[in-house]
């Protein structure tokens, strides 16, 4: 089989990965076969928000994937690079071939953040270590939301749980009711049983990667920011944003390459060139738009040096999520409203809801109403709307009742909760769109 075909058929599997591998074929579907032929690699990274079991089978599928590719990309022709080919195509640049030296980088990077540093309520001083739980608790956050958004939570969520041991002796239903509105509600659960760990060992966070990385419900990407941070270790803490900006300030198509590339930036504040690179992302760097002529990294960035002014990167076409269709039920009596707590497992588990229907319809059909529910006579559509998961968008029809009196459901995830209680109950965005009608 000619290369290129065999470079077609790969496509063709990536397109054809399952529902559970969307984030996979949105992140190639970026990369075009020309881009692919002049990297000779397709370079995917798995996202961090899919379930263990989930990113195994993505990863591998990938790295099988990205394996044929790279092997029949040897083997097609090509004419000698353009000069600018020719930078695009390594996989990296050592620093002997480089004109900068790394510790005039490392300096840049440092002065800067000390100046130019977002300030935000989890930090601490340039050139001090940060409290490990602080970062622990922003950090996880972080990876779900926006700083903006995430500013107001992790203040309530630090007040009422300024310690491990606070956070251990809270309960889930106290921990999800803060964290409710932030989304991927497995992670305050893992939260909580990482602090339920931490204290029975102490109390102490382990002050080494390995060791974090031996707690259970720490991923690799908190682990560095913890042990960068807190404990001064010099590793690199790799999101998404710090490996888009360090692959285009080395010009390098491989991020395999990265940590040894940025391993002599580290020394001696490894936090603050971590939080550096961080903002520098955010702040010029972003994904779709590079503010070169801004950037403090421009005079050493061989992106920069190949392009003039602004760069703009082509967005990724957007994924197309399955849809799903559910019914939630309304019910209200002598100023209660019906909820009902979720199963412990799965999604949204153990938060709070309306009552409704499953979630596996993949067509709108009549609706099934729950055994206890079917004697109420008269309801009435209140809203309908969706909303968007990681994986899936749920449509929701709302169907509202109202009875005379809170009269007992035999089933016991149900209860009556007056209305002016609610907020002391973790209920997530969705039912609270749902009941906004
Ligand atoms: S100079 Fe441009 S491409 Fe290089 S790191 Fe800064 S914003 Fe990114």
């Amino acid at each position: 089989m000619q290369p290129r075909d065999e470079l077609g058929r790969v496509v063709a599997n990536l397109q054809a990965l399952p529902s559970q591998n969307m984030h996979a074929q949105r992140r190639f579907s970026g990369r075009s076969l020309v881009q692919f032929y002049r990297h000779g690699s397709l370079s995917i990274d798995t996202p961090d928000d899919l379930s263990p079991g989930e990113e195994n089978i993505c990863r591998d599928q990938l790295v099988l994937l990205e394996n044929r590719a790279t092997e029949a990309a040897r083997d097609i022709p090509q004419g000698p690079p353009s000069q600018r080919e020719e930078g695009r195509m390594r996989h990296s640049v050592s620093w002997q071939e480089s004109p900068v030296p790394p510790d005039r980088l490392a300096q840049v990077l440092r002065d800067w953040y000390a100046r130019n540093r977002r300030l935000l309520p989890w930090r601490a001083s340039p050139g001090t270590l940060q409290d490990p739980y602080i970062v622990w608790i922003s950090e996880t956050m972080l990876q779900q939301t926006s700083v903006a958004t995430t500013i107001p939570y992790f203040e309530r969520f630090i007040a009422a749980f300024p310690t491990v041991r606070a956070l251990a002796q809270a309960s889930l239903e106290e921990v999800l009711c803060l964290w409710q509105g932030l989304g991927y509600y497995a992670r305050a659960r893992r939260l909580l049983q990482t602090a339920q760990i931490l204290e029975s060992q102490g109390g102490h966070f382990p002050t080494t990667l390995q060791d974090l990385l031996k707690l259970p419900g720490i991923g690799r990407y908190t682990a560095t920011a913890i042990a960068s941070m807190a404990f001064g270790e010099p590793v690199l803490a790799r999101d998404t944003n710090v490996t888009r900006l360090v692959l285009r300030l080395f010009s390098l198509t491989d991020p395999t390459c990265i940590e040894a590339q940025v391993s002599p930036l580290l020394h001696p504040h490894p936090g603050d060139t971590n939080q550096a690179f961080m903002d520098i992302g955010a702040l010029y760097c972003r994904a779709h738009r590079a503010s070169c002529p801004a950037c403090p990294l421009s005079p050493f960035c061989r992106t920069s040096q190949e392009n003039a002014g602004e760069i703009l990167f082509a967005a990724p076409p957007k994924e197309q999520k399955p849809t799903r269709y559910a019914t939630f039920f309304h019910i209200s009596a002598e100023g209660c409203l019906l909820l009902e707590q979720r199963p412990p497992q799965g999604l949204l588990g153990g938060l709070y809801g309306l009552p409704t229907t499953a979630w596996d319809s993949e067509q709108e059909q009549a609706v099934v109403f729950p055994e206890a529910l079917r004697l109420i006579p008269q309801w009435q559509e209140s809203a309908q709307f969706s909303h968007t998961f990681t994986h899936f968008r749920l449509h929701v029809h709302v169907l509202q009742a109202q009875l005379p009196r809170c009269v007992p459901f035999a089933c016991p995830s149900w209860i009556w909760v007056p209305y002016a209680q609610l907020a002391h109950y973790a209920l997530p965005t969705l039912f609270r769109k749902a009941l906004r009608g």
